[in-house]
């Protein structure tokens, strides 16, 4: 009852059922925390800080070009001069909007670049009013030293943001190196883990093998022998007796019981009774041939199935193991225990012999009248005289 009430419906234990559910919620919380952990990484690897990077290279001449300009501007008010500060001051503006661009492109947060949007809006009016001078400043050189202060403005605000913009990029780029051994890490990681589960269930698979050849030795084994047990005995005595009457080879079954084995166990016990049924199963076995068929098929009872063994040829055998059965030397407490068996035997004379319940029948009559007669002794079948 205790055991129904442990199983539930699909067969699980509580205990397996825990352990599934753990292993389940475990995987799930890994599962998501990957995910999470993927997509910010992917944001961060998605952005191209060396395009980026090179931009702002390039767009740190700008302002150097522009401050040059205005000076020449300023010591020398020519046409030429002039054309070369709206050239600069046309690049920046240029320049500015790829950068924005990029910036708007990029996976930065709004937090990391606020202020350097910032920034640039404060560029954008510096750049409107140098942009709203220059183009009239040869006609009213008043405004050349505002113009230039403007450039000289403008110039510190591209520096600003372009060194704001490198710090950007170098914390990037660091910790796009830092989610690519992250990312290394938990690669190896579930590497490994695939290794330990195709390990594990290779464990399992090789242990339920085992334990499946284990099973079917043990469904045809006698336990305490080791000899095969009755119902591996009748299937290979089933496969030999069709054989042997297609061929019409003789085939003999004697059964071995040994003699008062009740005052044995009454005697000196159960378990001395088991060691004298084991040395007996050893003995047997060493006299049967390979092709015999010896199994244990009752508690003191066992059947030696001989193919291609006439009555003769039979009897002999049976003869032999009596004699040698005598001779086994069996103590209990240094008192020697006399051990004996009673033997039936039979072989096939007509057809419907070739039958193992029949045989069986036969050597069991044979085996009640070596008993009747006074044991230890052997007794064949006599077969009517039909056929
Ligand atoms: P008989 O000479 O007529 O065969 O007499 P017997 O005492 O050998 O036969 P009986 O059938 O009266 O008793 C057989 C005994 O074998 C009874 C049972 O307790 C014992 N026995 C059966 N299996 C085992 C076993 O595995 N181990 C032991 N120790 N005893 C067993
Ligand atoms: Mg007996
Ligand atoms: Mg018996």
């Amino acid at each position: 009852m205790a055991t129904t009430k442990s199983r539930l419906s699909l067969g699980f234990s509580r205990r397996q059922l825990l352990i599934w559910i753990s292993f389940l919620l475990l995987s799930g919380l890994a599962v998501i925390a990957i995910t999470f952990y993927a997509s910010y990484a992917q944001k961060q690897l998605d952005a191209d800080y060396i395009a980026f990077s090179s931009e702002i290279v390039r767009a740190q001449h700008d302002g150097e070009a522009l401050r040059q300009s205005s000076l020449n501007l300023l010591d020398h008010p020519q046409p030429l001069h002039q054309r070369q500060l709206l050239q600069a001051l046309w690049m920046i503006h240029s320049r500015q909007m790829t950068i924005e661009q990029y910036l708007q492109r990029s996976k930065l947060t709004a937090h990391d670049t606020q202020h350097i949007l910032e920034e640039f809006t404060h560029l954008d009016s510096l750049l409107q009013q140098a942009d709203a001078i220059a183009p009239d400043v040869l006609e009213d050189t008043s405004q050349l030293s505002s113009l230039h202060d403007l450039t000289e403005d403008i110039d510190n605000s591209l520096a600003y943001i372009y060194s704001e913009l490198h710090t950007l990029m170098i914390r990037g780029a660091t910790e796009q190196q830092h989610i690519m051994s992250v990312m290394t890490q938990i690669i190896i990681a579930l590497g490994i883990l695939v290794l330990v589960v195709i390990l594990g269930l290779l464990v399992a698979i090789e242990k339920i093998l085992g334990q499946q050849h284990e099973l079917e030795h043990l469904s045809i084994t006698d336990e305490l022998t080791g000899l095969e047990n009755r119902r591996a005995a009748m299937n290979r005595a089933k496969h030999i007796l069709t054989l042997a009457k297609r061929s019409g080879d003789s085939v003999s079954l004697a059964i071995i019981d040994i003699d008062h084995f009740k005052r044995i166990n009454d005697r000196y016990g159960h378990p001395f009774g088991d060691q004298v049924i084991k040395q007996l199963a050893l003995q047997l076995k060493t006299m049967a041939r390979e092709s015999d068929v010896l199994a244990r098929i009752g508690g003191e009872e066992f059947c030696l199935l001989m193919p291609n063994t006439n009555p003769d040829g039979a009897s002999e055998l049976c003869e032999r193991l009596l004699g040698s059965i005598r001779a086994i030397i069996i103590t209990h407490e240094e008192n020697s225990v006399p051990l004996t068996v009673s033997i039936g035997v039979t072989t096939t004379h007509h057809q419907d012999d070739y039958d193992f319940d029949v045989l069986y029948a036969h050597a069991d009559a044979a085996l009640y009248r070596a008993k009747a007669g006074g044991r230890d002794q052997l007794e064949s079948f006599v077969p009517s005289t039909r056929g």
